[in-house]
C-alpha cells in the first residue's frame, strides 16, 4: 500500500504491555505510514507513582523501546517524544495531597529528565502543556510554570516542544512565551489541534473536516501543520481517539481531493521546520 510520499502520525502512544503495542505500528506500515513520533503515556495509566524527576525515566524507557522496536518495521522510522502529561496536576493535588507548588515542582523535575534524553540524542522533543479542564487558579498558575519551564529547555536545547492544551484557535500568548525563551513559535506544536491555530503549529487530528480547512490553509496562506491520531493504545479506551491506520488513510484522501502541496507540507516541510528531520531521508 505504497503512497509514494513519506508519511507521518506526529502524536501517538504505544504501549506495548497493556495495549496492541508493535501491532499498531505494523496496521500503520500496511496502509502507508513510514514515520511516527512516539509519545509516553501519561505516567499514572503505566502504574507509576512518581516522587522524584528520576521517577519518570521508567516510563521514558518504555516509550524508547517500543520506538526502537517500531524503526525496525516501518520504512521510515520512529522518534521518541518525552515528557509529563499536564493531567498529572490533578492527580498530585487532588489524589495525593501535593500543594500546587510541590506538583510544579515535581513536573519540572520530570521534565528535566526528559531534557537529558534529548540533550543525548534518545529523544527527538519534549512534551507539556496544561489542562484542558478547568482547575483552581492556583493550579492554573503551576501548569503555567511547567509549560514555560518546557519552553525553556525548549530554547536551550533547540528542540520542539509538543503542548496538550485547552482547545483554541489562538494560542498566541504561548507562542510569546516561547520566543521570549529563545525558542521559535513553529518549534511550538499544539498537539490535538483543529484545521487553524494562531501562534504555535497545528498537529491536527485527522477528521476530514479538520484536514480540510488545514490543507486549505496550507496551499493558500502557506502555514505549515501537521497530521496526528492521539492513538492512545489503551484497551479500556477503544474508540477515544482514532485508530493507527487514520493518517495514512487520511493521506490518500487528501490526495483523491487534490491537495498534494498539502501533503508535502504536512509529512515533508512541516517536519523537516519543526523537528529538523527529513522524512525523504529516512525513507527506505
Ligand atoms: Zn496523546
Amino acid at each position: 500500500m505504497e503512497l509514494d510520499t513519506p508519511v507521518l502520525d506526529n502524536h501517538l502512544h504505544l504501549d506495548p504491555e497493556h495495549g496492541k503495542g508493535i501491532e499498531a505500528v505494523k496496521d500503520f506500515a500496511r496502509v502507508g505510514g513510514t514515520h511516527l513520533l512516539v509519545v509516553n503515556k501519561p505516567s499514572w495509566l503505566l502504574g507509576v507513582d512518581v516522587e522524584q524527576g528520576a521517577d519518570f525515566e521508567a516510563v521514558f524507557e518504555t516509550t524508547i523501546a517500543a520506538v526502537t522496536e517500531a524503526s525496525e518495521i516501518l520504512d521510515g522510522r520512529a522518534w521518541p517524544v518525552l515528557g509529563v502529561h499536564p493531567g498529572l496536576v490533578s492527580k498530585l493535588v487532588d489524589d495525593r495531597g501535593f500543594a500546587p507548588a510541590e506538583a510544579r515542582d515535581l513536573m519540572q523535575a520530570g521534565l528535566d529528565a526528559a531534557a537529558e534524553y534529548v540533550a543525548d540524542g534518545r529523544a527527538l522533543a519534549l512534551k507539556s502543556g496544561r489542562p484542558h479542564y478547568d482547575v483552581p487558579d492556583a493550579v492554573w498558575d503551576a501548569s503555567n510554570a511547567v509549560l514555560r519551564h518546557a519552553l525553556a529547555l525548549g530554547g536551550d536545547l533547540d528542540c520542539a516542544v509538543q503542548l496538550h492544551t485547552e482547545a483554541s484557535e489562538d494560542l498566541t500568548e504561548i507562542a510569546a512565551w516561547a520566543e521570549a525563551r529563545g525558542l521559535d513559535r513553529h518549534r511550538v506544536v499544539k498537539h490535538y489541534a483543529g484545521g487553524r491555530l494562531a501562534g504555535p503549529t497545528p498537529s491536527v487530528m485527522s477528521d476530514k473536516d479538520r484536514l480540510a480547512e488545514a490543507a486549505e490553509r496550507a496551499e493558500t496562506a502557506d502555514e505549515p501543520f501537521l497530521m496526528e491520531t492521539d492513538f492512545v493504545d489503551d484497551p479500556d479506551r477503544p474508540g477515544a481517539v482514532l485508530g493507527p491506520k487514520t493518517v495514512p488513510r487520511r493521506v490518500r484522501w487528501l490526495r483523491e481531493e487534490g491537495w498534494e502541496a498539502a501533503i508535502e507540507t504536512a509529512h515533508v516541510e512541516t517536519p523537516a521546520e519543526v523537528y529538523g528531520i527529513d522524512t525523504r531521508a529516512t525513507l527506505g
